[in-house]
C-alpha cells in the first residue's frame, strides 16, 4: 500500500514566532514590514536568521550578514532570537500535529514528518492537510506549509512550493511536471558544490537530473552521492518517519565548586568547560542533541534551570556554549554565589535524514576542526568520555600510528570515517609541504573533515573568526593540553598504585 507522508513547516518560524509575541504586547506585526531575526543585532556581523515575506522581496536572504542586509534596507526592523519562546511555539505546533498521527519525527524546531497512513480514517489526504494547517493557524496565530506525497523526501519538497499557508501535493505521478522542471539546486541535498559541478556539465533541472545514467553522474559527484541524488531526482525515498525512542535519553555533565562563583567571567569558563565535555560525549556516541538545558545552585541551594530547543540538532561544542550563553542570563544576575553548574543535551538524533543547515556558516569547518582535534587529544590521552581511566592497551587501540609524511594514518582515518557513514566520500590532496590530505564530503559536497598527517598544514577557508571566536579557540587548546596534563598525572599515580599492590603477581 502506498503510504501518505505529510511535513509541515512553519513559514518563516522564528519571525512568525517573534511577531506574535511583539503582537502581544501591542506592537506592530513585523512580518507586514521588512524585518529579520539576526543573532546579535548590535553587532553587524551577526547573519540573519530569519526574515518576513517583505524582507525577502526587497532581496534578503537567510544567513546573509546583517551588515550586507542593511544596506539594502536601511529602516529594517532587527529583532534579536527568543529560544525559550520559540521552544514553546514548537512544542504546541508539534502537540497538534501529534493529534493528527502518532507516526511524528520532529526534523528541526518548525518542521516535522507525520506518517498518515493508518490515520486518514477515510479522508482525503489534502483535506485533512488543509484541516491541520488551518487548525495551526487558528489556535496559535501563525501559518505553516503542508507538503503531501508517498515518501519523507517529497513531502519535504513539496512543502517548500509556494509559501506561505499552503498545502501543496507531489504524488509520484505529479513528480514530472511539479518537481523536474526546478532548477537542480532545489533537490534536497543538492549544496552549492555540487549544484556547481551538475551545472558544468549541463545539468540544470531535477530531470535532467533525474536522466542521467547513475555511472556518468557517479563520476561527476562521486558514486555515493550518485545513487542517492539519482534516487532523490526520481522521487525515490524508502526512510520510514522516525519516532525517536531516544528522545528521553540525555546527557548531563555537572560540576560543584571549591569556591563559590561569584563572578560572570568564571562563570563563562565553567560554561565552556561543561560544553566541551558533554559535547565530547556525545560525539563519541555518534548521537546529535536537539535540546539543551542549564542549571545553577545557589549557595542557599536554591536551584534555576533554564532550557531550549536549539534550532538543528547539534554535536558541535562552540554551538552548544551560544546556545548555554544565552540561557544564563535568566537564572543568575551575576553575582549570587553559585555552588554549582550543569548542562544537559537532550532530544538525541542518530537520524542521517537531517536538514543541511540554512546556514551555510564557512566557520563550521573551524568548528568541527576544533572538536576533532579535541576529540583526538582527549582520546590519546586515554581519558574515557565518562571520566573513567582506561588501560594503557585500549588506549593504544584508539591512537593512529603515524607515519610521517606518507599519509598512511590519515588515509585510514578517512577510510574508516566512509566505513562508519557510508554516505561520506573522499578526495586525496596534496599539501604544500608534500603529505597528502584526505577531504571529506557529505552529498552535497560539503566538506565535513580532513584527515592529514598531524603538524601538516592544511589549508582552511578564510573566514573572519571574532574575538570572542578567537578566545572560544584559545580556551580550547588549552582546555585540551590541561586536560591530557591532568590524564598523565592521574595515569602516573594510578600505576604507581598498581606497582604498589600486594596482590600483585
Ligand atoms: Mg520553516
Amino acid at each position: 500500500m502506498d503510504r501518505v507522508i505529510f511535513h509541515i513547516d512553519v513559514n518563516s518560524a522564528f519571525l512568525s514566532w517573534s511577531a506574535l509575541k511583539i503582537i502581544a504586547s501591542g506592537g506592530a506585526d513585523i512580518r507586514d514590514i521588512p524585518s529579520v531575526v539576526s543573532g546579535d543585532p548590535s553587532d553587524r556581523r551577526s547573519i540573519i536568521t530569519a526574515k518576513s515575506i517583505p524582507a525577502k522581496k526587497m532581496g534578503i536572504a537567510t544567513a546573509q550578514p546583517l551588515s550586507a542586509a542593511l544596506r539594502i534596507c536601511p529602516s529594517l526592523v532587527v529583532v534579536p532570537p527568543d529560544f525559550e519562546w520559540y521552544s514553546e511555539c514548537s512544542r504546541k505546533f508539534i502537540a497538534i500535529c501529534r493529534d493528527y498521527s502518532p507516526v511524528l519525527q520532529q526534523f528541526s524546531i518548525d518542521e516535522c514528518f507525520l506518517d498518515m497512513t493508518a490515520f486518514l480514517q477515510g479522508a482525503k489526504p489534502l483535506d485533512v492537510a488543509a484541516r491541520l494547517k488551518d487548525e495551526i493557524h487558528s489556535r496559535l496565530g501563525f501559518t505553516v506549509n503542508v507538503g503531501v506525497a508517498s515518501n519523507k523526501l517529497l513531502a519535504k519538497m513539496a512543502s517548500d512550493f509556494t509559501k506561505p499557508d499552503r498545502v501543496h501535493s507531489l504524488w509520484d505521478h505529479e513528480v514530472e511536471t511539479k518537481m523536474w522542471p526546478l532548477p537542480v539546486r532545489d533537490l534536497l541535498y543538492v549544496g552549492k558544490k555540487t549544484e556547481e559541478k551538475l551545472l558544468h556539465y549541463g545539468i540544470t533541472t531535477i530531470g535532467h537530473l533525474a536522466r542521467v545514467n547513475v555511472g556518468t553522474l557517479g563520476s561527476i559527484i562521486g558514486h555515493k552521492a550518485s545513487l542517492t541524488l539519482h534516487d532523490y531526482a526520481n522521487g525515490v525515498d524508502n526512510s520510514p518517519v522516525e519516532v525517536l525512542s531516544s528522545e528521553a535519553k540525555s546527557y548531563s555533565v555537572e560540576r560543584t565548586f571549591r569556591e563559590n562563583v561569584t563572578d560572570a567571567k568564571k562563570m563563562d569558563r565553567v560554561l565552556f568547560d561543561l560544553s566541551c565535555t558533554v559535547a565530547h560525549r556525545i560525539r563519541v556516541d555518534e548521537v546529535r542533541a536537539g535540546s539543551v538545558s542549564l542549571f545553577v545552585k545557589a549557595a542557599d541551594f536554591s536551584v534555576k534551570s533554564r532550557q531550549c530547543q536549539m534550532e538543528q540538532p547539534t554535536d558541535t561544542t562552540a554551538i552548544i556554549l551560544r546556545y548555554v550563553r544565552t540561557l544564563l542570563p535568566d537564572i543568575w544576575n551575576g553575582s549570587t554565589p553559585i555552588r554549582q553548574a550543569g548542562i544537559t543535551l537532550g532530544k538525541l538524533t542518530h537520524d542521517d535524514f537531517y536538514q543541511l543547515s540554512l546556514f551555510e556558516d564557512p566557520k563550521m569547518e573551524y568548528y568541527r576542526q576544533w572538536d576533532e582535534e579535541y576529540d583526538r587529544k582527549a582520546l590519546e590521552n586515554g581519558e574515557d568520555p565518562r571520566g573513567k581511566m582506561r588501560s594503557k592497551a585500549a588506549v593504544k587501540d584508539t591512537v593512529p600510528t603515524t607515519e610521517h609524511p606518507s599519509g598512511e594514518s590519515a588515509l585510514r582515518a578517512a577510510k574508516e570515517a566512509v566505513r562508519k557513514n557510508p554516505d561520506l566520500t573522499f578526495e586525496r590532496k596534496p599539501l604544500p609541504d608534500g603529505t597528502d590530505c584526505f577531504i571529506l564530503q557529505d552529498h552535497t559536497g560539503k566538506t565535513v573533515a580532513r584527515h592529514s598527517v598531524p603538524g601538516s598544514k592544511a589549508k582552511m577557508p578564510k573566514v573572519h573568526l571574532s574575538p570572542e571566536e578567537e578566545e572560544f579557540r584559545r580556551m580550547m587548546s588549552s582546555q585540551v593540553e590541561k586536560a591530557s596534563q591532568k590524564t598523565a598525572k592521574r595515569y602516573d599515580e594510578y600505576m604507581k598504585l598498581r606497582e604498589k599492590a600486594p596482590d600483585k603477581k
